[in-house]
Formats: C-alpha cells, structure tokens, sequence
C-alpha cells in the first residue's frame, strides 16, 4: 500500500497519553501547559483492547514497527500490560517505547519481561543546571542516568539516548554528552530543534545544524559515515573510528527526510496522523465505538493513506510550508 509520494506504511507511534511530568521548555513549555491545560480525561483515551485491535490491522496494512510514546508514556497506568498484549498479539513487529526515563528505573525489568525490545530514553544534558533549566520541573539528571542503568540491567541492547540540541541552550552539551556515552554500547542521537506545535517558539536561528554537531565531535572523536540500518531509517549513521560505538543526527530541519517517510500517529483518543506537523487528524475511534468490523477500519485507513502526500519539512526547507496550526506533539506522539 502506497501513498502518493509511493511511500508505503511501515511504522505506527502510539501516543498512549497526551500527560507529562516534566514541562519540556521545546515541547510542553509551563506557559501553555499549566494546571488548568485541559488535559484528555482517561474516559477519552483508546482502551488497551482497542488499541492492540487497531495494532493488528496496521500489520496487515504492512506496519512492522511500534513506537509508544506520548506525553510520557510510562504515566499510562499499567502501560505494561499494553506492551505485552501488543508483543503477544504481534510477535514479529519490532515494539519500542520512547521516555523521559523519570519513572523508568523501577519499571525497566517489567517492562522487558513484558516483550519490549527497545527503549529510548531522552536526555538533553548532563549538566543538572541545564537539565532542569529545560525540563523545567524538579529530577535530576541522576534519576534518568539510574534509569539507564537499570534499562541495561533488564537487558535492552542498544539503548538509544535522544539529545535535542537548541542553540543557546545546551549546544555546550554535546561534546560532554559524546564523552560519556562513547564506549557504553548505547546510541546517542543528537535532534534538531523542531518547529512542532505552536507553542515552543521555534526559530529557525535556534537549530544547531546536524553538520555542525558532526564537526564539533570530529575534532576531539574522529568519526565515519555507516550505511543506514534499513532503507527510510530517520537517523543519519556515524561510527567513532576507534571502535567505541556509534551516534545518531536527527536532522529533520536541515536535511528533511520526508521521501522515505514511512510513519503514520495514533494519538492517544484514536485520531491518525499522516505526519508530525499535520493540522488535524481523522477519528478511528468514533468508527471503533460505531461497531466498525476489522474491513471497515482497514479501508478507511487504506483510503487515508493513498491520499496522504505530507512533506511538511521538506516545504519548510522551501520555504513554502504554510503557517498552520499543528498539533502539539506530546499530544500526537513524538
Ligand atoms: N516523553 C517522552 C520523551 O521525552 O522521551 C516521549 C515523548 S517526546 C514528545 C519524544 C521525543 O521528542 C523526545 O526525545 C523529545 O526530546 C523529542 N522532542 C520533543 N519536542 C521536540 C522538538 N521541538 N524538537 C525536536 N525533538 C523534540
Ligand atoms: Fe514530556 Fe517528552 Fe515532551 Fe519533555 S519531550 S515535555 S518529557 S513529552
Ligand atoms: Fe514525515 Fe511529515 Fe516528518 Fe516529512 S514532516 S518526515 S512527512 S512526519
């Protein structure tokens, strides 16, 4: 099944809660996520059963990949218990989660007893005035670090570290964050700043270039380009040359990789997203809870995605995205 572009679906993200404890200044800055934000009440959200029917039928659409994510996907109660429905009822498809890693450290083991294979902790700093400058609540830089641990405790291999890098912000922190992940085994990913949603007051002057966070590292850490993992895989590959692991650059920004993009969002009350900067979404649960048997789903997620032509960052790089109003991203799924 191809979209316009010939893009064929291959990864589903599952925002499995549009809450979060940490206020991410990029992403869920206090200002417009305050106490009285109108969070979605849990009545709303797809319930687990709904959600892995939903995974089943994305895999006879061809999806081989399962991201869950959110808002901070471990605040779902009993997000285990999804994880392993979903492992169970889909053996072969890849099943990730990506988190904050503030609550990880006591849930890492369950977790991977529960079928996950990888995990995604982010962190921006290693530097706990930075950190918390940015997350804007009160955790330490420790917690996420004792989360890592105990995510390589459980057995995840790779664990894949996310680091976006603002200007200004902690642009200072890439190189000690290079430092203290080489050698590790883990995956360090350094991410563009994003103009997703409408709130973190993005400019392009704040992006910090992937090509410049290569050359910075390269002069202390040579480095060399690796092939991609797999055709449309998102980041772009480098090994250290003296054999002690590899980094990742997410450079949607400056090297948008909308061609290959293969990516549909659930959000957490069912809409599908045909891309992260999408203005509005289209409403499976309503054809869920109407009674909608498994054909019915399938072809109205068929017909959506042989319409779907999204190459928001790519016309941003032309200049000819249009202003419009995107969803945010903690609530469509990072
Ligand atoms: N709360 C979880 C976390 O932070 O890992 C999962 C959801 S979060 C939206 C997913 C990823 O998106 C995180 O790695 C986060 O750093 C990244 N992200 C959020 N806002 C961003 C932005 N404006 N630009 C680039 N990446 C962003
Ligand atoms: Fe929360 Fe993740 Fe967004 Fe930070 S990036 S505010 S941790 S959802
Ligand atoms: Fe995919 Fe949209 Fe991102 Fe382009 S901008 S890579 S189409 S999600």
């Amino acid at each position: 099944m191809f979209d316009k572009l010939t893009r064929p679906l291959r990864d589903l993200r599952i925002s499995v809660t549009d809450r979060c404890n940490f206020r991410c200044r990029y992403c869920m800055p206090r200002e417009s996520f305050e106490k009285d934000h109108p969070f979605l009440p849990h009545a709303e959200l797809l319930t687990f059963e709904e959600i892995t029917r939903l995974a089943k039928i994305f895999h006879t659409l061809g999806v081989r990949k399962i991201r869950l994510t959110g808002g901070e996907p471990l605040l779902r109660k009993d997000v285990e218990v999804l994880v392993e429905m979903l492992a169970s009822a889909l053996p072969g498809v890849d099943l990730a989660l990506t988190t904050n890693g503030s609550l990880l450290a006591g849930k890492a083991q369950t977790l991977k007893d529960a079928g996950l294979h990888r995990i995604t902790i982010s962190l921006d700093a290693l530097d706990n005035e930075i950190f918390r400058d940015i997350i804007d609540v009160n955790f330490s830089v420790e917690d996420i670090l004792a989360s890592i641990r105990a995510a390589e405790e459980a057995g995840f291999s790779p664990i894949k570290i996310n680091m976006v890098v603002k200007r200004g912000v902690n642009e200072g922190e890439i190189l000690p964050m290079a430092r203290h992940f080489r050698g590790t085994g883990h995956i360090l990913r350094f991410i563009e700043f994003m103009d997703v949603g409408s709130t973190n007051r993005w400019e392009s002057g704040d992006v910090v270039p992937a090509k410049d966070i290569i050359a910075a590292i390269q002069r202390e850490f040579p480095l060399e380009p690796l092939e991609p993992n797999y055709h449309g895989e998102v980041a772009n590959r480098w090994r250290y040359r003296d054999g002690q692991g590899e980094i990742g650059l997410i450079a949607s920004v400056t090297q948008p990789f909308c061609g290959d993009c293969t990516r549909i969002r659930l959000s957490a009350v069912g809409e599908l997203f045909t891309c992260l900067f999408a203005g509005e979404g289209h409403d499976l649960r309503g054809l869920l809870r109407q009674g909608a048997g498994d054909a019915g789903v399938e072809a109205f997620i068929q017909n959506l995605w042989r319409r779907r032509k999204d190459r928001y960052s790519e016309l941003r790089q032309e200049k000819s995205a249009s202003r419009q109003d995107k969803v945010e991203m903690s609530y469509i799924g990072g």
